[in-house]
C-alpha cells in the first residue's frame, strides 16, 4: 500500500513546525518532507533534514526541469518546494509523508491528492497572539517579521480549502488534537 500524504499549512508563526516534530515523534510510520529552499539556513538548521538548502539559481534550474511537484516564491525573493523525489522515496518506502508547506502550496496539494492526501490549517488564536510568539521565536530581522505579518491576513482567508482547522491555543491540546486526526486518517 502506498504511504497517505498530510499536509499541513498556516501562516508563519502558528506553530505547524512546532506540530509537525512532535507528530514525527509521535508516530514511526510518518516521515517528513523535506523541502528546498532558497532562504538562509537558521542557527540549528541542518541541509538535508530541515531543508535542502539551494541558491536561487540552482533553485531555478530544478524549477525548469520539473523536479518540483509545487513551488513558491513565498516571500519576496524566498523560494520554497516540494521536490517529487522526495515524496516519490518516502512512499515507496512505505511512508506516510507530512508536509509543513504554505497556504497556496497546501491547498494545491490537496487538489492533487484528493482522497489521498489529508490538508490541516493551523490556526492562531488571534493575529496578535501570532506577532508576540514570532517576535519571541527572535529568528526574523524586524523586515522580514513585517512581511510575514503582512502576509498572513490574506492567508487566513484559505482556511476554509481545508480539510481541518486546527487552532493552536494551549499547544497540549493542539498536539493532542493532531494525534487524533493523523490517528483517524491513517488507520
Ligand atoms: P511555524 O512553523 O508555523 O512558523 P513554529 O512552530 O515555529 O511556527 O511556532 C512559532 C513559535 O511559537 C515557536 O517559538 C514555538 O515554540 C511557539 N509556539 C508554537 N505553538 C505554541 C503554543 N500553542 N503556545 C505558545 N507558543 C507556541
Ligand atoms: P520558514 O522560512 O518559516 O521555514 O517557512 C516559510 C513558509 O514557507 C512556511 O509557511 C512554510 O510552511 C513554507 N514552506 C516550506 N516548505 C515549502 C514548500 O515546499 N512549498 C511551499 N509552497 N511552501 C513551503
Amino acid at each position: 500500500m502506498q504511504g497517505k500524504l498530510i499536509i499541513f499549512s498556516a501562516p508563519s508563526g502558528s506553530g505547524k513546525t512546532t506540530i509537525v516534530r512532535h507528530l514525527l515523534g509521535h508516530f514511526p510510520n510518518l516521515a517528513f518532507s523535506v523541502s528546498a529552499t532558497s532562504r538562509k539556513p537558521r542557527k540549528n538548521e541542518k541541509d538535508g533534514v530541515d531543508y535542502y538548502f539551494l541558491t536561487v539559481e540552482d533553485f531555478k534550474k530544478k524549477v525548469d526541469e520539473g523536479e518540483f511537484l509545487e513551488w513558491e516564491e513565498v516571500y519576496t525573493g524566498q523560494y520554497y518546494g516540494t521536490l517529487r523525489s522526495e515524496v516519490e522515496r518516502l512512499r515507496k518506502a512505505g511512508r506516510h509523508v507530512l508536509f509543513d508547506i504554505d497556504v497556496v502550496g497546501g491547498s494545491r496539494l490537496k487538489q492533487e491528492f484528493g482522497s489521498n492526501g489529508l490538508a490541516i490549517f493551523v490556526q492562531p488564536p488571534s493575529l496578535e497572539v501570532m506577532e508576540k510568539r514570532l517576535r519571541e521565536r527572535g529568528t526574523d530581522s524586524e523586515k522580514q517579521l513585517q512581511e510575514r505579518l503582512g502576509k498572513a491576513r490574506e492567508e487566513l482567508t484559505y482556511a476554509n480549502r481545508f480539510d481541518h482547522i486546527l487552532i493552536n491555543d494551549q499547544l497540549k491540546n493542539t498536539l493532542l488534537k493532531a494525534e487524533q486526526l493523523i490517528e483517524n486518517f491513517i488507520s
